[in-house]
């Protein structure tokens, strides 16, 4: 399984990190988790190529988490990807109304060429291609959900925005890498997020083999936030960064970072 980083910022407009998204790949499945603004344009930048994107996953409908959606249903409209197979998009309660309603503002978003897929989720497993998801409920908005992600022996769990819940450690049990909000340093707490002290007693919690810090607004500059979540966590800690790459079990690869 491949884990690519595509966006480890906010809605905040910064140089070096978009807001939230995540490549991952398996096999030949490739999906997004989460599509916030110009993140399709690190999806290129990646390596991917939206002839074989399988499914976007959402946490929720805040913008820097899909503001893409729109982007990528008109370029899908395209003749480059006509005959592509069906696009999934997964998500919460609200999917069809968010698209509906993009669709009615931009008529040229109607998909044309091939066939969107809108999977409304509860909480629960479900497959997609070479993966086993879990979808866990996740308190931030009434119709938040972090992923767990199972492929070629390797778990993976994504947060999305979160504040403190039990079901964070239901969600990241056992997992490889725990890729956990961290919005802003210890001592300056937001509502509906988490601080890196708080990310790591989670994943302590959830006996997460590693931690991945992320969603950083730009309050976290100058801050040490590895060492915030450190004496909470035995285990290693490690911040996102756009375009960063992770593998397990892929042949010839180094595990990473
Ligand atoms: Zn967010
Ligand atoms: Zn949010």
């Amino acid at each position: 399984m491949i884990l690519t980083v595509l966006g480890s910022g906010t809605a905040i407009p910064v140089p070096d990190r978009f807001p939230a998204g995540y490549r991952l790949s398996a096999d030949t499945t490739e999906m997004l988790v989460d599509c916030g603004p110009g993140v399709l344009r690190r999806f290129a930048q990646s390596g991917g190529d939206l002839r074989t994107l399988a499914a976007v996953l959402f946490t929720h409908y805040h913008t820097d988490h899909c503001a893409d959606l729109a982007a990528l249903l008109f370029a899908l409209r395209s003749p480059h990807f006509a005959g592509r197979p069906p696009l999934r998009l997964c998500g919460a309660k609200g999917l069809q109304r968010l698209v509906d309603t993009l669709t009615s503002a931009w008529p040229w978003l109607a998909p044309r060429g091939y066939e969107l897929q809108i999977d409304e989720r509860l909480p629960g497993s479900f497959a997609l291609g070479a993966f086993e998801i879990t979808a866990v409920p996740i308190r931030h908005t009434a119709q938040s959900l972090g992923y767990h992600c199972r492929a070629e022996g390797a778990a993976v769990a994504l947060s999305g925005d979160a504040d403190t819940c039990d079901e964070l450690v239901e969600l990241a049990r056992g997992v490889d890498l725990f890729v956990c909000d961290a919005a802003t340093p210890d001592g300056q707490k937001l509502d509906g997020h988490l601080t890196p002290s708080l990310a790591a007693e989670h994943a302590a919690r959830a006996g997460a083999q590693a931690l991945l810090l992320t969603h950083f607004y730009p309050e976290c500059q100058g801050h040490d936030l590895v060492a915030q979540a450190q004496p909470h966590f035995t285990g290693p800690v490690h911040l996102a960064a756009d375009l960063q790459t992770w593998k397990w079990n892929v042949p010839g690869a180094r595990e990473t970072p």
